[in-house]
């Protein structure tokens, strides 16, 4: 059993939401992804049967950041072709930066991707910054495509005593296991008086922008904080709260999706988690309407995926979080699905339900589907160029309302 990823507790949690996936061979952890709140702190988390050495592995074969073309200006490196709202959201990072550190500061961002901040708070100003990044494509873009100083490793890569005064760590916090662990190792790393900048997503307000069903309850997320939560578990690491910020990032185009920020200051003492009551009620009360909304919204997917493919085969494009879910619904035709196809490299060789995870470019002329569904709401403009410029005669369409 995971004990609580803030304060340690064994056992005592309630349940929030267990929800099926077919969780594909190689996806460490069960075939239904379970979500809980510690009853002492009100930490949301999942206790899915999954180590750190596994997602780490997992991490480095075929995390998101994988899909490189999706996130980073290709081998160039360039900003221009940076997904927007990815830009937007590392904008608002560097301007918090910014606005808590001198440019003298010497930054680590752990965890830094393609290297996207790095780039923009040289932009502002700052000279004397590295990354450590898991993936090999993402360090190849960041330091041969933008010169930036950055090594291949992990959290545990991290070296030297008191040897930086930020060390970032967005979108990172919520994928690690051991939350403490890391949070030990930044504070040793951090020059007295130094500052950890902290962002991941905002499950205290999930529900209010639910674009796909139970998206934050994934086998990436595995853990879920509110504002308040956030930093206390951070406080009781031994630091001290600067400044917080509630941000916006997108998920896709238009599909807005909250973040919060923050820098903590490194200091000598701890302070024990308190989570008010009232504050771990309304945490778990905001995780359990983010399932209710998602539960509603699936539902209506469901009708309309019957709807879309009647009686005829049809196949899926896109094996990604989602597809592992509604692949399980029990309204879900599988009999009928003939086809699963996915344009990420880093999804070959996955098999869901049965199926093989083909490209589109292996499947031979008559294997198309009268039907094929989008298993994106954020990908449908893009799979519908792909089939066109393929000269797919298959229907394509999306069971998302538009
Ligand atoms: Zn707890």
């Amino acid at each position: 059993m995971r004990p609580c990823p803030a304060c340690g507790i064994y056992g005592h949690r309630t349940l929030v939401v267990g929800i099926p996936l077919a969780r594909p061979k190689g996806v460490p952890g069960n075939q239904e992804t379970r979500v809980y709140t510690c009853d002492a702190c009100g930490m949301g988390f999942s206790d899915d049967g999954v180590t750190q050495s596994a997602l780490d592995e997992y991490y480095a074969q075929m995390g998101k950041y994988g899909d490189l073309g999706m996130y980073a200006g290709g081998d160039e490196g360039g900003l221009d072709t940076e997904a927007p709202w990815e830009l937007s959201r590392a904008q608002a990072l560097a301007d918090f930066i910014a606005a808590h550190a001198p440019t003298g500061a010497r930054v680590m961002d752990l965890g830094c991707s393609t290297g996207t901040l790095l780039v923009l708070l040289g932009e502002r100003g700052f000279n004397n910054m590295s990354g450590i990044e898991p993936l090999s494509g993402a360090v190849r873009i960041a330091r041969d495509g933008r010169g930036l100083d950055v090594s291949e490793g992990w959290i545990t890569t991290l070296e030297g005593d008191g040897v930086y005064d930020v060390i970032v760590m967005s979108h990172v916090l919520e994928h690690v296991i051991g939350i403490h662990e890391a949070l030990a190792l930044v504070h040793r790393a951090l020059a007295p008086g130094g500052l950890l900048v902290v962002e991941v997503p905002d499950s205290h307000r999930f529900d209010q922008y639910v674009h796909i069903p139970d998206q934050d309850f994934n086998t990436e997320h595995i853990n879920h904080f509110s504002p308040i939560i956030l930093s206390a578990l951070i406080e009781s690491a031994r630091y001290e709260c600067v400044a917080m910020q509630e941000g916006i990032a997108g998920a896709g185009p238009a599909h807005p999706y909250p973040v919060v920020r923050g820098a903590w200051r490194r200091a000598e003492r701890a302070h024990p988690i308190d989570v008010s009551p009232h504050d771990r009620g309304t945490h778990r009360s905001a995780l359990a309407s983010y399932a209710d909304v998602s539960e509603e919204m699936f539902a209506g997917i469901d009708a309309r995926t019957r709807e879309l493919v009647g009686a005829t085969d049809f196949g899926i494009w896109g094996a990604g979080q989602f597809t592992m879910k509604w692949l399980r619904r029990e309204a879900f035709p599988a009999d009928q699905l003939t086809l699963l196809v996915d344009s990420a490299a880093s999804r070959g060789g996955l098999r869901l339900l049965g199926h093989d995870v083909v490209a589109p470019s292996g499947v031979q002329d008559d294997e198309w589907p009268p039907v094929m569904l989008a298993g994106s709401a954020y990908a449908i403009a893009a799979i519908s160029d792909a089939a066109a410029r393929m000269g797919i005669t298959s229907r394509i369409a999306s069971p998302f309302e538009s």
